[in-house]
């Protein structure tokens, strides 16, 4: 038997810009505007019939005509909203969610986090829409419950829908540098190249009628009916969570894609070592609403769930599997299902002895999003595997630290570091940045890797001499003989104490002691200053150096080719001058 399921729909966006909020709001309409009896509660998602949609949107339904035109049955929203669930709801090649909500603030536009969803959205070639929520924020909007937005619009005095154009075509040109084509969606000419923008208002319930009408259009028209069509094979899922319940032991929240679960079957998911084999003891789904009789009433037992469906499976041996993984019944072989399992995760960890970071993440799931975003930072992964920070993730990352120090690091995406391994990499000078949100994790990086390179090359810069020219000023002469104690203007470059002087043939002069600038000594002077410095070498002014003679600091060989080679744009324009001429003059010397 089969048929067509609900497509998996999942929210996404910046903290704070009203996700969770408006999933309430849509999951309040679909109990309050289902048939009675219906089912409208999983594990981990909400089922939104299309029945209760149409209820629920009336006069909007007919309005964009879509009456009779629909054959979803309507949606199953993950009720964890954010980045996190939607990495978890991967798959091979992409993810379990058919289409997604991008949720942004109308009145700030995309933020950091919403980039980051986008980004995993186009990575796995998610259809989505975006909600422009907030929208009773608008500056003199008149508000209404629950009216759709295309009523509402044409209600507002012209100062509202001016503000309103205003922050829709900010968030048009935001997303337009992003290379994606958007509009509000009742101006959408072309759905295949243009992303809708719906306004909502998670708060007055305005412009949800509208997100889920066009919601059900993209689903239809962008997600295949091949996809939505359950077989009556063997269930395949995603683990979104694992736990201990009282009890009842380990327990898996899974969402089953396609297929068919039943209590007995044998499952093959992943832990942190490889694929693992479970039995199902029980299927636990919520009760219908009108069936329960008490709060704590909230479960039944099944002996099978057919996909789409969000369960909670107790088994023997589900410890230690990891949210992300992939979950499929067997039907056949038991080594060919933990062969292909064990494939599926191999494809998300990395092995490998090139340099680059470690990656560490709590999940599959998170895990490959981590290393997707490491990837479009252009930061190399020399490993990436699931869970907390281990011995041989600081042993791999000082190998890569000593090709280049700017890579031994551990970036550890949710998981909490062992005390031990935290001071072995202290000790290994392996730096560890943990965090709970993504991309600041790879800006703490970031910021540490480059302040790592500023030093590093401040540290390499500070051990080459400086080109340098000075002129012996005329009337200055100090003192005749060693040491020479004459005024010197510096013409172009940098002396410092300590810096041989050459004359123009090569001949040395003597190394310099002491600058000193107005009586006081100085470490450094610079193009144009007038110093006078004290030179210990055998030469006597008059015979081997006379006054308005030019001296050159002498720069040793090496010194001269990581200057013209590495790093010559670290010089000054008049230091590059000296250098320039130094070069020329020395050829000379050779003859
Ligand atoms: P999430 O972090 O994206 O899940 O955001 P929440 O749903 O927790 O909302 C964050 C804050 O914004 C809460 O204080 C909400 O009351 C508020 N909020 C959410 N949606 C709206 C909206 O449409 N209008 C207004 N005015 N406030 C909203």
């Amino acid at each position: 038997m089969a048929g067509i399921r609900s497509p998996i729909a999942v929210v996404v966006g910046h903290v704070d810009v009203g996700k969770t909020l408006l999933l309430d709001k849509i999951r309040g309409t679909a109990v309050a505007y289902r048939e009675p009896g219906m089912i409208t509660q999983h594990i981990g998602m909400s089922f939104v019939p299309w029945g209760a949609v149409e209820r629920f949107a009336g006069p909007l339904v007919d309005r964009l005509r879509l009456r009779g035109r629909i054959w979803i049955p309507g949606f199953l929203f993950i009720d964890t909203p954010g980045h996190a669930a939607f990495s978890n709801l991967r798959k091979r090649g992409g993810s379990v969610a058919d289409v997604a909500v991008l949720v942004v603030d109308i009145t700030s536009g995309l933020e950091e986090q919403g980039l980051e969803s986008l980004n995993l959205i186009r990575a796995r070639g998610v259809p989505f829409v975006i909600a422009a929520n907030k929208l009773d924020r608008i500056y003199g909007w008149q508000s209404e419950e629950n009216r759709p937005f295309l009523f509402a619009v044409e209600r507002q005095e012209w100062h509202a829908v001016a503000q309103l154009e205003e922050q829709i075509g900010r968030l048009i040109d935001q997303l337009s540098r992003l290379g994606i084509e958007a509009d509000r969606y009742d101006r959408v000419r072309d759905f295949a190249t243009q992303v809708p923008i719906v306004p909502t208002s998670a708060v007055t319930g305005e412009g949800v009628a509208d997100l889920l009408l066009v919601l059900a259009g993209v689903s239809q028209r962008f997600v295949s009916k091949e996809r939505l069509t359950v077989r009556d094979g063997p269930a395949r899922g995603v683990v979104m969570e694992v736990k201990e319940e009282r009890g009842l032991g380990t327990v898996a929240d899974v969402i089953i894609y396609d297929g068919v679960l039943r209590r007995g079957d044998t499952v093959v998911t992943a832990g942190l070592q490889g694929p693992i084999t479970a039995k199902v003891k029980m299927l636990i789904v919520p009760k219908p609403l009108d069936e329960m009789r008490d709060p704590e009433d909230r479960y039944k037992y099944v002996d099978e769930v057919r996909a789409a469906v969000g369960v909670r499976i107790v088994g023997e041996g589900l410890e230690g599997v990891v949210p992300g993984a992939p979950i499929v019944a067997v039907e056949g072989s038991l080594e060919e299902a933990v062969k292909a399992v064990g494939e599926e995760i191999a494809a998300v960890k990395i092995e490998s002895d090139k340099e680059g970071v470690v990656a560490k993440a709590d999940t599959f799931g998170t895990l490959e999003s981590m290393v997707l975003f490491l990837r479009q930072s252009n930061i190399p992964v020399r490993r990436a595997d699931v869970g907390p920070p281990s011995h041989k993730d600081v042993v791999e990352a000082a190998l890569s630290r000593r090709r280049d120090p700017a890579y031994g690091a551990i970036l550890a995406f949710n998981v909490r570091v062992p005390p031990e391994v935290e001071k072995e990499a202290q000790s290994s000078g392996v730096k560890i940045v943990r965090g709970e949100i993504l991309y600041k994790v790879v800006d703490e990086y970031l910021r540490w890797a480059n302040e790592l390179k500023a030093k590093a090359l401040e540290a390499a810069l500070s051990q080459l001499v400086r080109p340098g020219v000075v002129q012996l000023l005329p009337g200055y002469v100090f003192r005749r003989r060693d040491p020479v104690i004459v005024g010197v203007r510096v013409v172009k470059g940098t002396i410092k104490p300590g810096y041989l002087l050459v004359r123009q043939d090569g001949r040395e002069v003597g190394k310099i002691q002491q600058i000193q600038s107005h009586g006081a000594p100085v470490q450094e002077a610079k193009v144009g200053d007038e110093v006078a410095i004290s030179i210990a070498g055998d030469v006597m002014v008059g015979r081997q150096i006379k006054e308005g003679d030019f001296l050159y600091v002498y720069v040793p060989e090496d010194h001269l080719k990581q200057w013209l080679l590495q790093y010559r744009q670290y010089l000054r324009g008049d230091e590059r001058e000296a250098l320039d001429e130094y070069a020329q003059i020395r050829k000379n010397w050779r003859k």
